[in-house]
């Protein structure tokens, strides 16, 4: 069955995109650990991170720099906390987080989001990712 991520490469459910290429898509998380958690995910599905080959795995890291650095001109923060989880999604993605505090890197805690306000935040990220 697809990946809840392989559903939205595909255009059958929405996301918050903020940046594309021919093999990956970045889009914000939907349960933020805070503003501006984003997800970088190659659009071939792959369960596990270390099962990519080290092409995909290399242009995977290079793509997640390149959202980073548009990310942390977007979202006022200490630095861009970088994490491989995937306990929940099976589908390799990559955490981009705005840190400001060490809770902020930790997944209990999440931040509310205002439905209203992001769309606006993923349009103003997406004009800083070059
Ligand atoms: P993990 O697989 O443990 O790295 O966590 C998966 C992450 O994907 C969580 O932070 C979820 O909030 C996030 N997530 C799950 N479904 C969606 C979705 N439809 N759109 C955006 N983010 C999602």
């Amino acid at each position: 069955m697809a990946s809840i991520f392989s559903k939205i490469i595909d255009g059958e459910i929405p996301c918050y995109k903020v940046a594309e290429d021919q093999n990956h898509i970045a889009f914000l998380d939907i349960n933020p650990n805070a503003k501006g958690h984003t997800l970088c995910v190659p659009k071939k599905e792959v369960n596990k991170l270390f099962d990519l080959g080290p092409q995909a795995y290399s242009e995977l890291m290079e793509f997640s720099r390149t959202v980073a650095l548009g990310l942390r001109k977007a979202v006022p923060c200490q630095r861009i906390g970088m994490m491989v989880i995937g306990l929940e999604v099976p589908h390799v993605h990559v955490h981009l987080i705005p840190l400001n505090t060490i809770s902020d890197a930790t997944f209990t805690k999440k931040e509310q989001v205002d439905k209203s306000q992001i769309f606006e935040l993923a349009k103003h990220i997406a004009t800083k990712i070059g």
